[in-house]
């Protein structure tokens, strides 16, 4: 029921390719085009549904955040939380005023600030902390050849002005231990991460199951963890969009400009889509509107 269901879905979806707009202040993500559709479900029973070109490659963004997280979660328990909250954030993911008025700390590890707070933390904790993640997105999606696109962090780097600024201005407030520039490059580079539908949604999977990854019943996150990870995506995966997508979702998920959105359904599956054109919070159009109509039609709700 569920292909059927999927297989509908670019036909319904594509008079709102047009309606967003592709993340064009990265020079190398502006050349996708906007047409470019694909959602893959990947169900802890082992099924896979698709439609669309779910083998293309598209560059992860902000959904490498969820992948850090996994790391910082499990090197750093507890003392992550000394950087970085756990509170909603009202503003744009790049927003530098939320920072001041928070005194500093960013409000959620999945803002920019938040997250290259925890690349900071990552890199102090293990210096080769680029390799080690992408050793466990090798292992999580079983694809050895899942790799960044240094042209994509080239470009971000050259052009990421606003990143720097958050940087530069969590180094004032003593959040940052490492050089700047180091923490910046390794953002970046962590950010292009590139890879398919089929990956991401095999990748995530074990957020679906308590932690551990049914493919090969390996323990990624204990069950406390995983209820973390799950929350935090839940609250924050969307930023400022985050009360619209739980209101149309109601489900734990991650966005990336590069146009991908994840989506963990507790039990059961892990949905990927990938669609380019972005609405003001950065967050695909016709890829949430993918997941509406399939997590209505396939009662995936968790409500
Ligand atoms: N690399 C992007 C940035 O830092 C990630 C933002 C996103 O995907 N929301 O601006």
């Amino acid at each position: 029921m569920y292909q059927a269901i999927i297989k509908e879905i670019p036909e319904q979806v594509r008079p709102l390719f047009n309606q967003g707009k592709v993340a064009d202040y990265i020079p190398a993500l502006g050349k996708v085009s906007p047409m470019k559709f694909a959602m893959a479900a990947k169900a802890v029973s082992g099924e896979i549904y698709y439609a669309g070109e779910v083998d293309e490659k598209f560059s992860l963004q902000s959904i490498s955040k969820a992948f850090a997280m996994i790391l910082a979660i499990r090197m750093l328990g507890d003392d992550l939380w000394q950087k970085v909250g756990r509170s909603l954030s009202a503003r744009a993911f790049n927003s530098i005023s939320q920072i001041e008025e928070y005194g500093g700390r960013p409000r959620n590890p999945f803002t920019n600030g938040g997250a290259i707070a925890i690349v900071d933390l990552l890199l102090t904790h293990d210096v080769h902390y680029l390799e080690s993640l992408l050793i466990l997105v090798r292992k999580l999606t079983g694809n050895r050849k899942i790799d960044y696109d240094r042209s994509v962090a080239k470009s971000e780097k050259e052009f990421g002005h606003r990143n720097a600024a958050i940087a530069y201005f969590l180094k004032s407030y003593g959040i940052l231990k490492n050089q700047v520039e180091d923490v910046l490059d390794a953002y970046f580079v962590q950010c292009s991460l590139a890879m398919s539908c089929n990956d991401l949604s095999r990748s995530l999977l074990f957020l679906a199951n308590r932690g551990v990854d049914p493919k090969n019943e390996t323990v990624v996150l204990t069950p406390q963890q995983n209820r973390h990870l799950n929350a935090l995506l839940m609250m924050f995966g969307t930023y400022d969009g985050a009360g619209d997508f739980v209101f149309r979702i109601g489900l734990p998920g991650k966005s990336g400009v590069g146009g991908g959105i994840a989506v963990i359904v507790p039990g059961k599956m892990v949905i990927a889509v990938w669609s380019p054109a972005l609405d003001e919070f950065g967050t695909s159009v016709a890829g949430l509107k993918a997941l509406e109509i399939f997590i209505e039609k396939g009662d995936l709700g968790i409500f």
